[in-house]
């Protein structure tokens, strides 16, 4: 059953802390917060807004255009741009929404960033290990090197060609059998998408919880950043740490989202491109970044890169920190994490 038809996993990385305060600075008690909640994207939406009485509708205005961006993304959604994409690979180029063209775009160069470490050409490996079905796992034994290489050979973001004329914007994958999966990109762009929505409204003051990624509007009321739980990869429902954001987004990748348990072993939905097998050796990624897009690609490709190189990318992108627990609850954070004070 295709993962459309899934029920929605619920299970979130990163929380607002702040659900529930009460504005003290002058002229923020007049604000008044406006919040709707649902499940998108498979996982659970949040949008909180702080305004006037006009602005009650805003929450629902977002819902709408963030449902709007997810039917053009949405892989498992087969009247979406990207399925046409995956239907038209080796064949022909797609006419596709400007939208999913910026989303694409914006993939492309985090793939190229972390040298295809985050690759959202991955559905065929994704397919392979079992993780595109209604319950993960594989029925069979595992594939063998054999099949791994040659899956491997589908999975290569390079060959994703982006143009425009003047009908619009197109897309082509060259190989027949290639697929994207924006399972690692999609809930960071459309949450970007929601603030971008409320900020060409005059909103100042908003959250978007898109499962593992926050992004901020502004700060709080007061004037204060909104203050982030950062889970405890372990034991859920405790933090690891708590952060400031402000007009930053935040995401974590964690092996406890989607995983299945073969041989023993915790085997997790993040694949490594580079051997075509499923990354077991981080519990969590974490990254903050100016925009969501940003934060939830490159919190998929620290998973993969691990703590050294991922730490060695994340140090040179200014307004980027990272936090990683590898798989023996080992803590190690950039330079300017901003919160040193972390309990595993
Ligand atoms: P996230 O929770 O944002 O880290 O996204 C995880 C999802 O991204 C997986 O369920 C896959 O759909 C997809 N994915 C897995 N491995 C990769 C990878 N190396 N690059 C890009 N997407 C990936
Ligand atoms: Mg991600």
């Amino acid at each position: 059953m295709p993962r459309a038809f899934l029920s929605y996993s619920f299970k979130i990385s990163i929380v607002c802390i702040c659900s529930y305060f009460f504005c003290s600075a002058a002229g923020a008690q007049s604000l008044k917060l406006h919040r709707q909640s649902a499940p998108l994207l498979h996982t659970f939406v949040e949008v909180k807004v702080y305004g006037d009485n006009q602005t009650q509708t805003i929450p629902s205005q977002v819902f709408r255009e963030m449902e709007r961006v997810n039917a053009l993304l949405n892989n498992y959604d087969a009247t979406s741009d990207i399925s046409s994409i995956n239907a038209a690979a080796g064949k022909k180029a797609v006419l596709i929404h400007q939208d999913t063209f910026n989303a694409l775009s914006n993939a492309l160069n985090y793939s190229a960033i972390t040298n295809g470490a985050f690759d959202f050409t991955v559905g065929p490996l994704i397919e392979l290990w079992g993780f595109s079905r209604e319950h993960p796992g594989l029925s069979g034994p595992d594939p063998d090197d054999q099949t791994i290489s040659r899956v491997q050979r589908l999975v290569d973001y390079r060959a994703l060609e982006l143009k425009s004329d003047s009908k619009g914007p197109y897309a082509i994958l060259k190989n027949k059998g290639m697929r994207i999966d924006v399972g690692a990109f999609a809930k960071g762009f459309i949450a970007d998408t929601a603030i971008n929505f409320m900020r060409a409204r005059n909103i100042s003051s908003a959250l978007v919880a898109a499962g593992g990624t926050i992004c901020a509007l502004g700060t709080k009321p007061d004037g204060q950043p909104w203050m982030i739980g950062i889970r405890h990869p372990r034991n859920e429902g405790t933090f690891l740490t708590v952060i400031p954001l402000h007009d930053q987004s935040v995401s974590t990748s964690g092996d406890y989202e989607t995983f299945y348990v073969k041989g023993g072993k915790r085997r997790t939905h993040i694949i490594d491109p580079r051997t075509g097998m499923p990354v077991s050796t981080i519990q969590s990624a974490t990254v903050i970044a100016p925009y969501g897009s940003a934060s939830d690609a490159l919190s998929t490709a620290l998973f993969v890169m691990g703590p050294k190189d991922g730490l060695d990318l994340i140090e040179q992108l200014p307004g980027f920190e990272a936090l990683m627990v590898s798989a023996d609850g080992d803590v190690v954070f950039s330079s300017g994490w901003p919160q040193k004070t972390i309990t595993y």
